[in-house]
């Protein structure tokens, strides 16, 4: 039938037609489905997350943003295994997450998550090594491979205590790399940097993913940050942590920052927990 010329359909980038495609066949990578995560002490029950549902697909930099208290790292720490959901479930690759793996490997914000007496070398080998993942031969390879990307190959025989915070951090993201994760879990990694180094982290990590692809779930209370770093982001209320909004951010970069709608952006959702913290004061 031949009626009226329809309207263009809606422009859409080569990529990004391609990554919708993509998606409708894929199943998500990891799933995050209704869970409720709370903290039991002999007086009460803490709940720190309440029926929180999010899908992160293969090559998503996922963010999960609130504010301190919301149960951010209680989420992470679930889908590493380390705390079991009260209601609701995790699957990695469609099987329930139910003890810490291989699979899953957190870099947190503290500068001292390395062992001081091993060297860089001896720092990022160590996993491989105690997870049986590979031989020693093929672990220290490995372990230069990603010193190497992250910059730090002149640096595999000196000790931590050598090496500033931004430093520690980047031997912390090589370790977690070289074990392959299918997910890489990050604490807000970046936290206790200052303010340019850690600038500069962002830009590292987002050049490191550019090559590397892995799949990230990065937590931080930062809006900046979120944008900067995420394609997608996961905002949740304060304390007891719900799904607030669910934010398409993959055409922010770097390069955005400062931008008139990277602002708009940052405003609408600053606005949102505010509404959030008003709604709860009321
Ligand atoms: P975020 O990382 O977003 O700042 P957390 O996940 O650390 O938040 O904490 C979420 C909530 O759970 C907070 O209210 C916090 O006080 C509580 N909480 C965190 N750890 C424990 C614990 N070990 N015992 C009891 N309550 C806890
Ligand atoms: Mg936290």
């Amino acid at each position: 039938m031949r009626g009226e010329p329809l309207a263009s359909p809606p422009a859409l980038t080569p990529t990004l037609s391609r990554e919708r495609e993509r998606r409708q066949h894929e199943a998500p990578l990891l799933q995050v489905d209704g869970v409720s995560l709370d903290y039991r002490t002999p007086e009460r029950v803490v709940r720190a997350t309440h029926r929180v549902s999010f899908d992160v697909h293969a090559a998503d930099r996922f963010v999960l943003l609130g504010p301190s208290g919301c149960g951010k790292s209680t989420l992470l720490k679930a889908v590493g295994g380390f705390i079991p959901p009260v209601e609701g479930e995790i699957r990695l690759d469609g099987r329930r997450v139910t003890q810490p793996g291989p699979d899953r490997i957190v870099v947190f914000q503290e500068f001292d998550q390395l062992p001081p007496w091993k060297t860089v070398k001896q720092n990022v080998m160590f996993p491989l090594l105690a997870s049986r993942t590979l031989g020693r031969k093929e672990a220290a390879e490995r372990a230069l491979h990603y010193l190497d990307k992250v910059g730090l190959a002149k640096f595999a025989d000196v000790h931590p205590h050598q090496l500033s915070g931004g430093m520690k951090q980047r031997v912390a993201i090589a370790r977690a790399l070289a074990m392959q994760p299918r997910v890489l879990l990050m604490d807000e990694p970046f936290a206790a940097l200052d303010a340019l180094t850690r600038r500069k982290m962002q830009q590292e990590l987002l050049a490191l993913w550019d090559e590397v692809r892995f799949t990230l779930l990065f937590v931080t209370h930062s809006i900046e940050e979120a944008l900067v770093v995420g394609n997608r982001i996961a905002l949740l209320s304060p304390h007891p942590g719900r799904m607030r909004a669910e934010i398409n951010s993959h055409g922010f970069s770097l390069a955005s920052l400062g931008g008139a709608e990277f602002q708009r952006t940052a405003q609408r959702i600053h606005d949102m927990l505010f509404e959030e913290e008003a709604e709860a004061a009321a």
